[in-house]
């Protein structure tokens, strides 16, 4: 039996699949040309815009590139919120978003908290879109651990931004906490640390991640001086071992796509594919996480957010177009398939503009064995996805999000069409009725998230979380 794992061959003007999954993922980046325009004329008519995770699936995706509209971004999860407020500013009145429900929630938060409170946001079902990594932190293990944490002098909870709104809110009422995402999560922390003096930190609840962060700023402390202050100008050897030393991260929190780049995988990614780009989320396993942070160290691969894997690819074609002559990249992609799409259109699009039609870039998506079924009419023997099918789309395997894959090309046209409708209640983000300290569970739970805006935009924490930290009580105190 043939077990390569399926790829995807990028040229300039031709897609060439290798495998049931990647067939699928090369005939939906071509959709049909009608299909296109009615959304785009939808969109019109409806003066909605539309914002979606990298991880949709191929079918959907295909769509939403070919129709290359204004009022569609494909994006990161902070992104995703960044693209509804400029949609907002141009006019736009409904927004569809393409996620899970943590991202509409987040969408909705950013929303309000810029005086858009009018715009209408859809996510596209009426059923919950579940995360098992949001899940994994509404959980009387992770409540134990944030009362643990409410219980240290100078505690400060990192939470990531893939939590519901009601887990954030519950979380600041116990120890103060701001939101991050994995594009930010590094400057997160070097900043808080450099700004309270004998800062805690307590991340959760990704236990790889928090497992990989633990490992990256370890790599950094051994770095010479100069390199760590150029990447933060107030820390160096000591300051990132005293972080270090206040540094917990939550040991039960796992977004099962992510945990599917296990040891397996390692092992044959090392064995069949010694010579390409390793790229990996920062919420893969640890074993995942060093290959790709040792290629990385030797300018082979990248380590990061959904955004720096498509930026390190595109890098790559950027230096490939300056030399002549035919070159192959192969790159492993080790996060989820869905990301494919945004690859290939970025891919083409430098290829095309620099006419080279002799420069293929291979995508490697390496599944993990338990991870894929027998498939007797396919020309591999084998595809993604497990036997039974659970838990996995019926486009893709394992690699594949099936949370995400609850949003669907259909209900994305009932969502719009309907938008005007006085019956779409079930379809806007969730609300929750729970006060805690006499807040809403909305407006507490934006809190965090409005601290990591902050953050952004003025490269501090606010002057009111910083406040809250250094006027907690400390052990045997409480709130
Ligand atoms: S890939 Fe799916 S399960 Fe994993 S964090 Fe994202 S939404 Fe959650």
């Amino acid at each position: 039996m043939d077990e390569r794992f399926p790829s995807l061959t990028i040229t300039a003007d031709a897609l060439t699949p290798r495998g049931s999954f990647a067939e699928a993922q090369a005939t939906y980046l071509s959709p049909d040309p009608q299909v296109v325009e009615q959304l785009v004329a939808l969109l019109h008519d409806r003066r909605a815009g539309i914002v979606a995770h990298f991880y949709m699936d191929a079918e959907l995706q295909g769509v939403l590139t070919a129709a290359g509209s204004p009022h569609i971004s494909i994006a990161d999860s902070l992104k995703m919120a960044d693209a509804a407020v400029q949609m907002a500013r141009g006019g736009v009145q409904t927004i569809a978003v393409l996620g899970v429900d943590f991202m509409s929630e987040n969408v909705r938060a950013v929303l309000d908290a810029a005086g858009f409170e009018h715009v209408r946001v859809f996510r596209l079902s009426s059923d919950a879109i579940g995360c098992s990594l949001a899940e994994s932190a509404d959980t009387p293990a992770y409540r134990a651990w944030l009362e643990a944490a409410g219980h240290t002098e100078r505690a400060l909870h990192v939470v990531y931004i893939n939590t519901s709104l009601l887990t954030k809110a519950r979380a600041h009422a116990i120890v103060p906490t701001i939101t991050c995402t994995s594009s930010n999560v590094v400057q997160t922390l070097l900043q808080a640390h450099a700004q309270i003096p004998g800062l805690r930190l307590f991340y959760g609840p990704d236990t790889y991640m928090g497992g990989n962060l633990h490992a990256m700023l370890t790599q950094l402390s051994a770095l010479p001086e100069a390199t760590i202050h150029e990447l933060h100008p107030q820390h160096d050897r000591q300051s990132l071992q005293r972080l270090l030393e206040g540094f917990r991260y939550f040991r039960q929190g796992t977004c099962i796509v992510h945990h599917m780049f296990g040891d397996d995988v390692v092992r044959r990614v090392r064995a069949e594919h010694g010579d390409a780009y390793l790229t990996a989320h920062l919420e893969v396993p640890g074993e995942m996480f060093a290959l790709a942070a040792d290629a990385a160290a030797s300018g082979r691969g990248v380590v990061g957010s959904t955004s720096n894997i498509l930026g390190f690819i595109t890098d790559r074609v950027d230096e490939a177009v300056r030399h002549p002559g035919p070159q192959r990249l192969p790159v492993v992609l080790g996060t989820e398939a869905g990301m494919v799409t945004s690859i290939v259109s970025r891919v083409q699009a430098a290829l095309r503009s620099h006419d080279r039609c002799d420069i293929q870039v291979e995508i490697v998506f390496p599944v993990a064995s338990e991870a894929v079924a027998a498939a007797p009419g396919s020309e591999l023997g084998i595809v993604p996805g497990v036997a039974a099918g659970e838990g996995c789309s019926v486009a893709g395997g394992c690699a594949t999000c099936p949370f995400m894959k609850m949003n669907d090309l259909e209900s994305l046209f009932d969502v719009l069409e309907a938008s005007d409708g006085p019956d779409r209640r079930a379809w806007e983000p969730r609300t929750y009725t729970e006060r805690i300290e006499g807040r809403t569970a909305a407006d507490l739970g934006s809190e965090p998230i409005l601290h990591m805006r902050h953050l952004q935009q003025h490269g501090v924490l606010p002057g009111a979380l910083v406040h809250d930290v250094l006027q907690r009580p400390g052990p045997g105190g409480s709130r």
